[in-house]
């Protein structure tokens, strides 16, 4: 059967042929697991840099065909995890941290010009908002830590005027972000690929790696084939829960999508500006935004829990989740109750416990380096990782190898079976916790004390 898959993808499906697979015995200079965001911006700054290294790029499935082509499209920065940058490093560094994943939107849109990818990048923001009073103020903490330092990353809105760009009463608050962008995020993945491929790199597509050694150099090994190579660089998202030295610095959690048919007169009518992203502030956060041809997309984080790095078929679509993910929609959108679904769809997203990525050598091998972590903010971040990754692999001394975020320790995740156990037990508490809120009910005291145990969101909130 056919791997089910999203809107996204949908879209740009036959832009060009697939990559054949490895087959046979091959060498390369840098080796890189994953063919999405992180591994293509690393191949293509290790190219900008150094033309002459033999880059391969081996991917199981096509590229872009895990989470660069399934998500959100959110084009975020980490402003909203000042809070927890700062407790990591300090406050002067969390901001230098902060301002460049803003700069890495712009470093999207530039590129995306200079190639020619037309990934319906729009700039237009994106509106942090409380759809209950139990979530109210969730941004006051990092908001006040911007202020207090000068940075003017937060505009404090009125309640009327959140409702009226969100398009909907049931935002009763909430924060505008200028520095955020939409795209189509396949047409994104599609486009490093693209580029990646113009650059020089050698991409095998539907090539599982199924083992890798532990050496110099590495023996990577795949289906049909053998490669080996100098440097390894690790870009395997969620996947990465199988390898062993990872599997606990990250848990692996679905977010789930629903898309709408085209619905242009209904959204002018509400008022949502196209390019305004938004988001609630639960913790199984809803997300949405509208695309080129006027659908709303709508996900929801946190659903299915993966046990180890077992990723199934119920990551690529899962029927229930799309009915739960549709109430949601159908809850902050009453006006578009006319309005169809028309697509679902699933992804994995790679949680460490404060939600920001860990980077570094693999044991402390110098040449093998992996970049995880991404916690359901990948787009603009990964544009960091693969400069810190092709700092790593070229052996350079430069701000990206020296990154705070390299080699950086996380407290990590219980093992299996405890880490699933758990999961689903916390799991069960934010549902429960997060729908009588929603409700406005209060919540009982067993869920809010199990829900405190949840990862950090994808911002720092109170
Ligand atoms: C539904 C969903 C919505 C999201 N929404 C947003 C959003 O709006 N904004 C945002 O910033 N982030 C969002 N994210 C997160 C974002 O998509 C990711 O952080 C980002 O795509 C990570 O890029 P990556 O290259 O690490 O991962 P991936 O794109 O998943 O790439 C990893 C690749 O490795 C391949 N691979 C794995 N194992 C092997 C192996 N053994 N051999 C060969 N290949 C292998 C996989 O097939 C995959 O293609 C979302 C994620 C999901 C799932």
């Amino acid at each position: 059967m056919p791997k089910h898959r999203s809107f996204w993808l949908q879209e740009v499906a036959g832009d060009a042929p697939d990559a054949l697979p490895l087959r046979g015995t091959a060498e390369a200079d840098v080796a890189i697991i994953g063919g999405g965001y992180v591994g293509l911006w690393t191949a293509i700054r290790i190219k900008e840099q150094a033309p002459g290294c033999d880059v391969a790029v081996l991917e199981q499935d096509i590229c872009g065909g895990g989470a660069s082509g399934r998500n959100g499209g959110f084009v975020l920065s980490w402003m909203s995890k000042l809070s927890s940058l700062a407790r990591l490093f300090g406050i002067g560094e969390a901001l230098r941290i902060a301002r460049r994943s803003e700069a890495a939107i712009g470093d999207i849109a530039d590129f995306c010009q200079r190639h020619q990818i037309d990934a319906d990048f729009r700039k237009g923001g994106w509106l942090w908002t409380a759809t209950s009073s139990a979530q109210l103020e969730a941004w006051e903490s990092v908001v006040r830590h911007c202020e207090e330092n000068g940075v003017a990353g937060f505009q404090r809105l009125a309640p009327e005027e959140v409702a009226r760009r969100a398009g909907s009463r049931a935002h009763r608050a909430g924060v505008y972000i200028e520095d955020a962008a939409v795209v189509q995020p396949a047409a994104l993945a599609r486009g490093l690929r693209r580029v990646a491929l113009e650059l020089g790199v050698r991409i095998f597509e539907h090539t599982t790696v199924r083992k890798f050694t532990r050496s110099h150099p590495v023996t990577l090994q795949t289906a049909e084939g053998t490669l080996v190579a100098e440097k390894l660089v690790i870009a395997m998202n969620a996947w990465s829960a199988s390898i062993r030295e990872l599997s606990r610095a990250i848990a692996v959690i679905s977010s789930d999508i629903i898309a709408t048919a085209p619905a242009p007169a209904q959204l002018a009518q509400i008022g949502w500006h196209k390019d305004l992203s938004i988001t609630d502030s639960q913790t199984m956060v809803d997300y949405y935004r509208i695309t080129r041809d006027s659908r709303v997309v709508f996900g929801k984080g946190g659903w299915t829990i993966a046990y180890g790095g077992r990723i199934g078929a119920e990551f690529d679509r899962h029927a229930r989740r799309a009915a739960e993910v549709t109430a949601d929609f159908r809850r902050y959108y009453p006006q578009l109750a006319g309005v169809p679904i028309s697509h679902d769809w699933s992804g994995p997203v790679d949680r460490t416990p404060d939600s920001l990525p860990v980077l570094g050598y693999l044991g402390g091998r110098k040449n093998i380096c992996y970049g995880i972590g991404w916690s359901g903010n990948g787009v603009g971040p990964s544009v960091i990782g693969g400069r810190i990754l092709a700092s790593l692999a070229l052996e350079q001394n430069d701000e990206w190898s020296w990154h705070p975020l390299v080699g950086r320790s996380v407290v990590g995740f219980p093992p299996e079976p405890l880490r699933f156990l758990g999961a689903h037990l916390v799991r069960a508490a934010v549902a429960s916790k997060e729908r009588a809120e929603i409700e406005e009910r209060k919540p009982s005291a067993l869920a809010v004390q199990l829900a405190k145990l949840a990862p950090a969101g994808l911002e720092d909130k109170k």
